[in-house]
């Protein structure tokens, strides 16, 4: 399995380095393109791996805990307590890029979104693929460096995760 894929939006240094706000040194943490609510984050391994089953062994150690910080520091920035993780394996799943991923979507009660499942997935595929919603790279810039705000205030918390 190569380490990068030319193609893919997610191996794309410029493109990553716009959105990215955690990482370590195997996963990282990127602000969603076309986020469904604010704080909609995406948690990926830095490996170009198709599906999480692909995961070598301490990229499977090492994920939850990174999910964990990601998504404290998701909930930090949206000011929610709850949210769904979301992770879409295969085309009949609804995955839609090569290169496997987490959605963390920070969750309120008046959030608009329905809790219905039906509704909310259908909500939710359909935000992914309009690309009128997607972020301007000042709109980006300006979340990116509030969440890294949150990571550099919060270290200590983050790390014991
Ligand atoms: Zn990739």
């Amino acid at each position: 399995m190569p380490m990068k894929s030319m193609e893919c939006p997610f191996c794309n240094v410029a493109n990553i380095n716009l959105r990215k706000f955690y990482e370590n040194e195997l996963f990282l943490a990127v602000y969603n393109l076309r986020p469904l609510v604010s704080g909609h984050c995406l948690v990926m391994p830095k490996r170009h791996v198709k599906s999480l089953l692909e995961l070598n062994e301490s990229e499977k150690r090492g994920l939850l805990s990174f999910l964990d910080r990601v998504i404290f520091i998701a909930l930090k920035y949206a000011d929610a307590y709850q949210f769904d993780l979301i992770c879409q394996e295969g085309v009949s799943a609804g995955q839609s890029l090569d290169h496997a991923h987490f959605h963390v979507i920070p969750r309120k009660t008046d959030d608009g979104i329905a809790v219905a499942k039906k509704e909310w997935l259908e909500e939710f595929n359909k935000s992914e693929r309009d690309v009128r919603k997607n972020l301007n790279t000042e709109e980006t810039e300006r979340i990116v460096k509030r969440l890294k705000l949150i990571v550099i205030e919060h270290r200590i918390q983050i790390e014991a995760l």
